[in-house]
């Protein structure tokens, strides 16, 4: 039984080399899960750990200046900061919590955003009985398209992104494929591969201005105390890649 477990009598997949059920078909590669939900796999990029930022660089290139305290960083009001790493379509994963005593109301709330490659939001925001406009509440893809719900845990409690990325491609100044990007807040769905118009501005209609297949991960200082921890992406994959 151990040398046949499959077929090779069957008919070929349409668009692809295999039978069904081919016994050749490679077998998927093995990934350690990581041991808690949300734990980096075997196989991911680690972006953050919560020990220090010297992947990242803040405004102007120079060392990132957020505090790192317990595990987690927290926006000091001293700029933007991103990862020193670009890397192409993704699967992301983050955890980020709003500061625990509320200030402020709308986009004043524990504001700050993920920027994928640099450019497009999605939206951090504490968002729990929080009213704001609808395409800037937490989890949205900020100007564009608000969240399909809203999921969001209180103040001071980390709540999680997990995000699958495709960017946009160009070929010259022309879009030739627009960015898609499927985002679940907490677990739950908030955008399902969702094409993006374009970039994610403040008051402005999005549009797309070329650049490479790939950048860094950004995260805002909006002037809130926000904090993140947990960071880590995987490269996407197809099928039967080694
Ligand atoms: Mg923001």
């Amino acid at each position: 039984m151990a040398d046949q477990i499959g077929y090779d009598d069957t008919p070929i997949i349409p668009g692809t080399s295999w039978h069904v059920h081919d016994g050749k078909r490679p077998q998927p590669r093995l990934v350690t899960p990581g041991a808690e939900s949300g734990g980096a796999p075997s196989d991911a990029v680690v972006l953050f750990d919560g020990s220090d930022l010297s992947g990242w660089v803040g405004r102007d290139g120079e060392a990132a200046q957020w505090n790192v305290e317990n595990g987690y960083m927290e926006v000091t009001r001293s700029g933007d900061i991103q990862t020193k790493a670009h890397f192409g379509d993704c699967q992301l994963h983050l955890e980020w919590a709003a500061p625990a005593v509320v200030k402020g109301d709308s986009q004043g709330r524990g504001n700050s955003g993920v920027f994928l490659w640099g450019i497009y939001e999605i939206q951090v925001l504490d968002s729990y009985d929080n009213p704001t406009y609808a395409d800037g509440h937490t989890a949205s893809i900020y100007s564009q398209y608000p969240p399909l719900v809203n999921a969001a845990r209180p103040p001071g409690q980390w709540q999680t992104y997990d995000i699958i990325w495709e960017g946009p491609r160009f070929d010259g100044d022309q879009l030739s494929r627009p960015a898609f990007v499927t985002v679940l807040f907490n677990g739950v769905l908030m955008h399902h591969r969702q094409e993006l118009m374009g970039d994610t501005g403040h008051r402005s209609l999005s549009e797309y201005t070329p650049h490479a297949a790939g950048g860094p991960l950004k995260l805002q200082d909006h002037g809130d105390d926000v904090r993140y921890r947990n960071i880590w992406y995987r490269p996407l994959t197809g099928y039967d890649e080694q």
